[in-house]
């Protein structure tokens, strides 16, 4: 079960009470820049409502919000002209995808060639990777 805690930073973004440069915003959706751009152009697309990651969003959200999340990401990639480069989504849940913001975010990346899709991979110090059969 999720557990959302709404001081988290994305919240305290939706809330206003940080600043963030956006791209689109609508009743769903927010998109801004990522602080830390990892890419030319990196944007993250959120959920306007507490959704920890993909996995509580997929579970718990109403087709209205999952639609207007894809809806967000695509016209976003759009507004920001990476459809004809190319661009990469990805979603961080949990350890082994080091997932550091709990709430939901879908990361939008372009204006370069990004490579292969993976590269390299390290264990958490937790050892949480193991699995315990
Ligand atoms: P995660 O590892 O959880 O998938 O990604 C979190 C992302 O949030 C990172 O790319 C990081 O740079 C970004 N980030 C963390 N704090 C802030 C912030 O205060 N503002 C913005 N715009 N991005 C942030």
């Amino acid at each position: 079960m999720a557990n959302y805690d709404g001081n988290n930073i994305f919240a305290k973004i939706l809330r206003n009470e940080l600043p963030s440069k956006k791209v689109l915003e609508t009743d769903y959706a927010l998109a801004f820049h990522d602080i830390n751009p990892q890419a030319p152009v990196h944007v993250l697309v959120i959920p306007k409502g507490p959704y920890v990651s993909m996995d509580d969003f997929a579970a718990n959200a109403s087709s209205e919000e999952i639609v207007g999340l894809w809806s967000a990401v695509g016209e976003t990639a759009n507004t920001l002209g990476l459809v004809e480069g190319g661009y990469r989504i990805l979603s961080n849940h949990s350890v082994h995808a080091h997932q550091d913001v709990f709430h939901l975010h879908i990361h939008i990346l372009g204006g370069r060639p990004l490579g292969p899709m993976l590269e390299g991979g390290d264990v958490p110090p937790d050892g949480s990777w193991q699995r315990s059969e």
